[in-house]
C-alpha cells in the first residue's frame, strides 16, 4: 500500500477508522520533518511493533521560542514523503499550521519541575508549545504507541509524565540516539552546519563520554565531573556552552551526589546553530565493580 498523505483531521479521522475498527495496534511517530537516520530508527521501530504506522510532520509554531529559528527550520515534505514511502509507512500527517491552530488557543499544557532545568531554562515557552501539540496529536491520532526519541531527553520526560499525569492511554516508547561516525548526534539542525562548524560540533558528545568515562571511574562529585567535561569545551574555540547539568532521570533536577541512573545533558551554539545532546549514566554498576 502507497503511504497515504493526509493533511486535514477529518481525512485522518476517517483513514484511521478502518484499522481501528479492526483493532490493529497503532503506532505514532510526532516529528517536524526533515527526516534522517535518527527519525528513520523511530519510524523502523513503529514498523515492527505496530499494524499501522502514522508519521506527523508539523514544524509546530508554538514551541519555537525564536522566530528566526522557526523561518529557517527545513521543509522538505516531498523528501520526506519518499523516506516513509521507504520504510512503509502507512499514513503521514503533514498539517498546516492553520489545520492545527484555527483559531487564538486558550488552552495549553505545562508540565511544571521536569521544565526547570537544562533546554526549560534558556528556551521559554518552548516545552508548553511541545506538550501542548502533542497532546493535540495523541488526541487527533488516538494511537496505541508513540516513538520519540532519546536525543531530546527532557521531551521524552516531559511527554512521558504528561501521559501519566493527564491518563493519555498511549505508551511511550523511547528510542536510543543515533549518531554519525564521529559521535555528532543527527538533528535537522544539523545542516545549518557550515564545514568548519561541522568540526568542532563534535564537542559536546566528546565532553557527554569525558562526563561519563569520569562516573564510570567512580566520580560522584557532578562539579568535578563537569569541570572535566567544561575544560574539553573551553579548548575548543568556535562552540559556546549553554547549559551542562547533570540531572535525575525522573525530575530532571541537577543533583548533588551521583548515584543510580543519571542524565548528563548539554547544549552548545556553534555559529548561529543550537546542538543539543544527552547520555544516560547508570552510576551504580561501577559501584558494584569497584
Ligand atoms: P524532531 O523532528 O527533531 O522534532 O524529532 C522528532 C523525533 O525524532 C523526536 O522524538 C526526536 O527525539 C527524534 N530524534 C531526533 N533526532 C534523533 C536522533 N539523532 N536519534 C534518535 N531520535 C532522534
Amino acid at each position: 500500500m502507497p503511504t497515504s498523505v493526509i493533511r486535514s483531521i477529518s481525512e485522518l479521522r476517517s483513514h484511521l477508522a478502518s484499522p481501528r475498527s479492526r483493532a490493529l495496534t497503532l503506532g505514532m511517530v510526532p516529528t517536524m520533518g526533515a527526516l534522517h537516520a535518527g527519525h528513520e530508527r523511530l519510524i523502523a521501530q513503529a514498523r515492527q511493533e505496530c499494524d499501522h504506522v502514522t508519521v506527523t510532520i508539523f514544524v509546530n509554531p508554538i514551541q519555537f521560542d525564536r522566530p528566526e529559528d522557526f523561518e529557517r527550520y527545513p521543509r522538505v515534505l516531498d523528501g520526506d514523503v519518499a523516506v516513509c514511502e521507504q520504510l512503509r509507512v502507512d499514513a503521514v500527517f503533514a498539517p498546516t499550521a492553520h489545520e492545527m491552530y484555527p483559531e487564538r488557543l486558550r488552552t495549553t499544557v505545562d508540565v511544571s519541575h521536569l521544565t526547570d532545568y537544562l533546554c526549560g531554562a534558556f528556551r521559554p515557552g518552548h516545552f508548553r508549545g511541545v506538550a501542548t501539540v502533542v497532546a493535540k496529536l495523541f488526541n487527533i491520532v488516538q494511537p496505541d504507541r508513540a516513538y520519540f526519541g532519546e536525543k531530546d531527553a527532557q521531551q521524552f520526560a516531559v511527554i512521558r509524565r504528561m501521559v501519566r499525569d493527564l491518563n493519555f492511554p498511549v505508551e511511550i516508547v523511547g528510542v536510543p540516539t543515533v549518531r554519525e561516525a564521529d559521535g555528532l548526534a543527527l538533528s535537522s539542525r544539523n545542516q545549518h552546519l557550515t564545514p568548519d562548524d561541522r568540526e568542532v560540533a563534535t564537542g559536546l558528545s566528546r565532553a557527554l563520554q569525558v562526563a561519563e568515562q569520569r562516573i564510570q571511574l567512580g566520580e560522584r562529585d557532578p562539579v568535578r565531573v563537569k569541570e572535566a567535561a567544561m575544560a574539553m569545551l573551553d579548548e575548543l574555540p568556535g562552540i559556546r556552552v549553554e547549559y551542562f547539568e547533570i540531572v535525575d532521570v525522573v525530575e530532571l533536577q541537577p543533583v548533588r551526589s551521583i548515584s543510580g541512573r543519571v542524565i548528563v545533558a548539554g547544549a552548545t551554539w556553534v555559529g548561529g546553530t543550537r546542538l543539543i545532546d544527552n547520555v544516560t549514566v547508570e552510576s551504580d554498576s561501577t559501584d558494584e565493580a569497584r
